[in-house]
């Protein structure tokens, strides 16, 4: 049993509507999938965060480390590959490389032993986990204060119990915008901001301060990732909790945030701080030090895939502060069909769709296209589904990517960037 073939796939698809948040606009969305094959036949998929054309290029560069060694000695190779590039690339796109290795390995593993990926990672120990809605985008057109309580009243009337807003655009203009959509959406809805660090401390305490009567769930990357002061400045000032992450790499990146308590929620994106193996220590490191972790997630179905199989085994932490009240965000979502089941009727599919609708909220005003990805993907792949059938798509992917077929009960968790 050795790694035979280590192969990259960049999937890129045009957006029929540009999105933007506080750093950029987007009119294309981009993945990079990460194919690896054994000498027994086995495939395993992961997933790359981050830039896809460069992601690709040190996948491709790291795979002379993998051919031809154990694919189950998961934590060896992470830190083969580590230490091999610690000199030059402790953080950044070298780690988000080796998170998609690291999660394909996880699927072969998980293939191998025919079993869940999380019961590898030591059983699961909840059968349901919080979803909210990440959308609430500008767009090139339209008053925001007019679109976005329109797009966050539509997750709710879908059944959303939470939404996150992306703010950054200039204090006041976020305190409308803050309000507009707390008034839209009601008291008993949880409300998450992301400025994606366009502030400084002092301005991000300025807006904190003025949205602190909308009952916000959680502050996140108020400031940038290297301010690490400012985040415990922001902390400090607010009662708001603050949250971060989706920028920070490995159990020794999350160490120094977590010694200096510069955060409430800690977001480790899975597809980039580490992969499987990592976010696993994060998170009982995370637990150790009394902080939340809620993982971020972007990109296709195996990123959602992935994420799902460390959520079902992440420590018990409260619910979302704020307006979430205990119960608030919870979306039930059962996903206990046995292996194999994925193809067993267009019935159980259309099941599975809905759930992973959950997990990947479309709506008719929601522009990121992360359907268009999924369309070419499934192009890729030879899928035999409908383009209508993308998120149906993303279901599959669980069972494709993960071999878990879903097996965890349980859904949701960070929804977006
Ligand atoms: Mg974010």
């Amino acid at each position: 049993m050795k790694i035979k073939d280590v192969r990259t796939h960049i999937l890129r698809a045009a957006l029929s509507q540009p999105f933007g948040y506080s750093r950029a606009w987007y009119d294309t969305r981009t993945a990079m999938v990460v194919e690896i094959e054994t000498d027994d036949g086995l495939i395993g998929w992961g997933e790359c965060y981050g830039p896809a054309p460069i992601t690709a290029a040190v996948v491709a560069s790291l795979a002379t480390l993998l051919i031809g060694a154990d694919q189950l000695r998961t934590d060896y190779l992470w830190r083969k590959i580590y230490s091999s590039m610690r000199d030059h690339g402790q953080k950044g796109v070298i780690i988000e490389g080796l998170s998609g290795i690291d999660i394909a390995l996880w699927d072969i593993k998980g293939k191998h032993f025919g079993v869940p990926v999380h019961r590898l990672l030591g059983g699961a120990v909840r059968s349901k986990v919080q979803a909210y809605a990440t959308g609430l985008y500008r767009r090139r057109s339209g008053d925001p204060l007019r679109y976005l309580p329109e797009e966050a009243a539509g997750y709710v009337a879908e059944g959303f119990k939470a939404v996150k807003l992306k703010v950054g655009f200039g204090v006041e203009e976020d305190a409308a915008a803050t309000r507009a959509v707390r008034e839209a959406i009601g008291s008993g809805v949880a409300l998450m901001v992301d400025a994606n660090h366009a502030y400084d401390a002092p301005a991000a305490i300025r807006l904190g301060r003025m949205i602190e009567p909308y009952d916000i769930g959680w502050f996140e990357e108020p400031v940038p990732p290297e301010d690490v002061a400012g985040y415990c400045e922001v902390k400090s000032a607010l009662t708001i909790p603050v949250a971060g992450g989706e920028c920070e790499f490995t159990r020794f990146g999350f160490r120094d945030l977590l010694v200096r308590r510069a955060l409430d929620i800690v977001q480790p994106d899975t597809c980039a701080a580490g992969g499987l193996s990592e976010c696993k220590k994060i998170a009982d490191m995370a637990e150790a030090f009394g902080v939340r972790y809620n993982p971020h997630v972007w990109g296709t179905g195996i990123a959602i895939a992935a994420s799902l199989q460390l959520l079902a085994v992440l420590p018990p932490h409260p619910a979302l502060a704020g307006a979430a009240r205990a119960d608030a965000g919870i979306r039930p979502h059962r996903a206990s069909d046995p292996p194999g089941a994925a193809d067993a009727t267009d019935r159980a599919c259309r099941r599975r769709c809905r759930r992973a609708r959950w997990l990947r909220p479309r709506h008719r005003n929601r522009p990121h296209g992360a359907d268009a990805v999924r369309g070419e993907m499934m192009r890729r792949c030879g899928c035999r589904q409908s383009q209508t059938g993308g998120v149906r798509y993303a279901a599959r992917n669980i069972r494709v990517a993960l071999s878990t077929t879903c097996a965890m009960r349980g859904a949701g968790g960070e929804g977006a960037a």
